[in-house]
């Protein structure tokens, strides 16, 4: 249950592209994973300048490959992350793992990313990063961007959440925050800690159970912290009490860049890897990192709008919403109003979200032309129109007021009014006959 074991299998359904030719983690590796960005398989650059170790690239770039890792069908996703949010279960803690094979503490032998052009130096992007309370009592597992500063310092981005909480409480006792950074561990591990759970769940639990109790966890050896065995890297740090630095710019999830902010520093006490580690790369504001923070929010969306209409049957954060900011629902409503009630439990469940459209189970959400057309004929705006005025939103949103995160939400209820006959709204079909059908399938295989 690694990410090694999972590139296995993904190896063997030939959704691994190997770059034999050397390329540059300076822009290179960045710019061609970009250019398969879309439905694009993983990528495993084995020649990488300056560097003996490989980088992986796009592993859970596609909501079918992210199926595949935790086992589901794609119908079957959403429950299959809410059960294990409702069932987390103890890891088991271990002696001795891969990732103890080599100890060294030159962080500059990895092959750290630079992506884009005004980038201040490399980021780490696919961290998991695990710390207790300073009292021991509280775990927490998330991912957190990381700038290399120089061989022994990174500089961390905390928006205020669980481990910007854990930090604080650290802090208030003037003491540093001991943490795991662990980088190229199964896609499980990452849907869990990327997943929204309440404060003192440990989301290496909830993995645990997405892994049905194969996640082994081993303590560091030189701070209080813990990682999978079977990690590819594992960086030991501590967040410090009070070394802040300017972070930044970087390119969030939009594709723009965040704003600069003070943020900790942590010094790196020690690297431990695999003998033939794999370095993990993740495009910020490429598809797999608005699947990655997006698919554990569509499972909450999912899971509230259930509660108020009497099916939910597909839920979009669309990638041109940067997978974060716009939401596509597909419902079965039984009175008029149930649109949008379905629209306001589906800003109750993603805070960050800024355009919701509820659509009826005969538009496919996935599909935007399609959803256009629900818009266009279903729709109309002095009746089906919500518009929330100041309310919380993403501070990653241009537009919006990115110190307080103010924005205006929009609900729109393209679904079609109970009031007028359905017929009205269905589309026209034109009848065919085997014969018809089995020609069209030939012509298309023909491609003239
Ligand atoms: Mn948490």
């Amino acid at each position: 249950m690694s990410l090694r074991s999972f590139l296995e299998n993904m190896e063997k359904r030939g959704e691994v592209l190997h770059v034999k030719d050397e390329t540059s983690p300076s822009f290179e590796i960045p710019y061609i994973m970009k250019s398969f960005d879309n439905e694009g398989p993983i990528l495993l650059f084995e020649n990488v300048e300056g560097s003996k170790t490989k980088v992986v690239a796009n592993v859970c770039g596609t909501r079918n490959r992210i199926c595949e890792a935790l086992g589901v069908e794609r119908n079957g996703l959403y429950q299959k992350l809410l059960e294990a949010w409702r069932s987390p279960k103890k890891p088991k803690i271990v002696e001795d793992g891969a990732v103890k094979e080599v100890e060294e503490s030159d962080l500059f032998k990895v092959p750290v990313l630079t992506h884009f052009e005004m980038d201040p130096g490399p980021y780490i992007t696919s961290a998991v990063i695990h710390a207790k309370s300073i009292d021991g009592n509280i775990e927490n597992v998330s991912i957190h961007r990381l700038q290399v500063l120089d061989e022994k310092h990174l500089a961390i981005r905390l928006v205020p959440r669980h481990l910007y909480k854990l930090w604080q409480m650290a802090k208030e006792a003037d003491v540093d925050l001991d943490v795991a950074i662990s980088i190229g561990v199964h896609p499980a591990v990452m849907l869990a800690a990327s997943s929204p759970l309440p404060f003192g769940v440990s989301e290496f639990d909830v993995a645990n159970t997405l892994l049905n109790d194969n996640l082994c966890l081993i303590k560091c050896k030189y701070v209080d912290a813990y990682a999978p065995a079977d990690a590819e890297l594992v960086i030991e740090g501590r967040i410090s009490a009070n070394k802040e630095v300017a972070e930044g710019p970087f390119v969030d999830i939009t594709g723009t860049y965040d704003v600069k902010r003070k943020q900790p520093v942590v010094e790196i006490v020690n690297v431990m890897h695999r003998e033939d580690y794999i370095y993990q790369a993740l495009l910020p504001s490429g598809v797999e990192h608005k699947l990655l923070m997006g698919l554990p929010r569509e499972a909450s969306i999912y899971e509230t709008v259930s509660k108020v209409v009497p099916k939910v049957y597909a839920v979009n954060l669309s990638v041109g919403g940067s997978g974060w900011l716009h939401v596509i629902i597909s419902i079965e409503k039984q009175l008029d109003g149930d649109g949008k009630n379905a629209l306001l439990a589906a800003f109750a469940a993603h805070p960050s979200l800024k355009h919701a459209v509820v659509v009826d189970s005969d538009i496919d959400v996935f599909n935007i032309s399609d959803v256009e057309w629900a818009i266009a004929t279903r729709f109309q705006a002095c009746e089906d129109l919500l518009i929330v005025e100041n309310a919380r939103g993403s501070t990653l949103d241009s537009s919006a007021d990115q110190e307080t995160g103010l924005t205006t939400k929009m609900g729109i209820d393209a679904t079609r009014p109970l009031t007028k006959p359905k017929e009205k709204f269905e589309r026209a079909k034109i009848p065919a006959s085997k014969h018809v059908e089995e020609l069209t399938q030939k012509l298309h295989v023909l491609k003239y």
